[in-house]
């Protein structure tokens, strides 16, 4: 209502720049759920949000950009007006626009818009032109993401999206953001209670988070030494190829799961459980998704193929299962996952205890590995199997 009422104002004058900024201040504080006495923090510069959406931002329009693209119309109405447009020259300009040579054969002088394909003027245009001149200032996303493609996609639940998108921003409130803003703010991770609550931390490299990506149905083995996994990087590449779409669907699901688990830990004091988190993931993806059957297949064979490159399919008819365990302090993790000939992910489990007490955690998390890997074995009931670390 009220941006309707000011639409037509902008485009008969220019507003001041008060207005404009208050009913930037309106948009804005309705967005971020403010109150006139709140003094929450924001982790995204309002700049950026009002970028449109295939360039990063959410295409909120800012009032004063806005306002200008308006005129800019007027402007050109009246520059593609043939008496008004002489008018512009001074008497030297007027000589030497006479002096260039015209075209064998006549046509009649027309003015084009440069800034859309058709040559015709367009208030879009002047607003994405204004606005693709500002520098980025978004965290942790790079300037080439597909944007365009990340909104496409389908069967992924509207709030696990925006998300994701604010993920990819660095505009969540980890206790790293909210630490660069305030003094004396506990930073630590509250799965591992040892590395800084950063978004690449949290969401990749926690040791506890290794453990839900490995036991998920993607099978996402971090470690790799050659191939420094980043949330940005890791999204894109899936977004990249068009293979992998039910895994990126797969892992804004993982990504929303881990965020609600870090919550509960940090407002209800209630410990993470890897098994938990994995079965809401899996389960978030598939209420979403609307070719179930065909989608965890894909996700399989797509995964099995990229995220494991030294992975080797067992022989037809044989079924692979590889562990992988991680300790820490007192805490000791594993996840076991079970694949066929194809690929084709047919089961997945993990443990997680923080409370470990024993010594030389490393071979024992690996001894527990593969006992629960011999366990599944045994609850698959498999004439041939090949039990491996990874
Ligand atoms: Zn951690």
């Amino acid at each position: 209502m009220l941006g309707s009422m000011s639409v037509f104002f902008m485009s008969c004058y220019k507003l001041p720049k008060a207005i404009t900024h208050k009913l930037l201040c309106f948009q804005r504080d309705f967005w971020w759920n403010h109150s006139e006495t709140d003094s929450k923090m924001v982790f995204l510069a309002w700049s950026h949000i009002c970028k449109p959406k295939d360039m990063g931002g959410l295409g909120f329009k800012d009032p004063e950009k806005v306002n200008n693209a308006f005129l800019a119309k007027v402007a050109w109405r009246f520059l593609t007006n043939k008496d008004s447009f002489w008018n512009l020259f001074y008497p030297h300009e007027f000589a030497a626009i006479l002096k260039i040579r015209l075209p064998a054969a006549p046509a009649p002088d027309k003015l084009l818009w440069l800034k859309t394909k058709t040559g015709e003027f367009s208030i879009k245009s002047v607003y994405r032109s204004i606005t693709q001149a500002e520098p980025s200032s978004s965290g942790l996303v790079e300037d080439n993401f597909d944007w365009s493609k990340f909104w496409k996609i389908r069967g992924i639940s509207p709030r696990v999206h925006l998300f994701l998108w604010r993920l990819l921003h660095n505009a969540l409130a980890l206790k790293a953001n909210i630490s660069k803003h305030t003094s004396h703010t506990d930073s630590t991770c509250l799965f591992c209670f040892s590395h800084e609550e950063t978004a690449d931390h949290l969401f990749l490299h926690c040791f506890v988070v290794k453990q839900i990506w490995f036991s998920s149905p993607i099978g996402l083995c971090i470690d790799t030494p050659d191939l420094p996994y980043t949330l940005v990087g890791l999204f894109n590449f899936w977004l990249a190829s068009s293979e992998a779409t039910e895994v990126f669907k797969l892992g804004c699901a993982l990504v929303w799961c881990i965020w609600k688990a870090r919550n509960q830990a940090l407002f209800d004091n209630i410990a993470v459980q890897i098994d938990e988190v994995v079965k809401a993931a899996s389960s978030l993806y598939i209420e979403h998704s609307s070719t179930t059957t065909l989608a965890t297949r894909s996700v399989s064979s797509f995964t099995s193929q990229q995220s494991s490159s030294n992975w080797i399919p067992p022989p037809l008819g044989s079924i692979k299962i590889n562990v992988d365990g991680a300790t820490l302090d007192c805490s000791i993790a594993a996840g076991i996952v079970a694949r066929n000939s194809t690929g084709d992910f047919l089961e997945g489990h993990c443990f997680f205890d923080e409370e470990w007490l024993g010594v030389n955690g490393a071979i024992k998390v690996e001894a527990r590995a593969f006992l629960k890997g011999l366990e599944l074995a045994q609850a698959l009931q498999t004439p041939s199997l090949i039990l491996e670390e990874v």
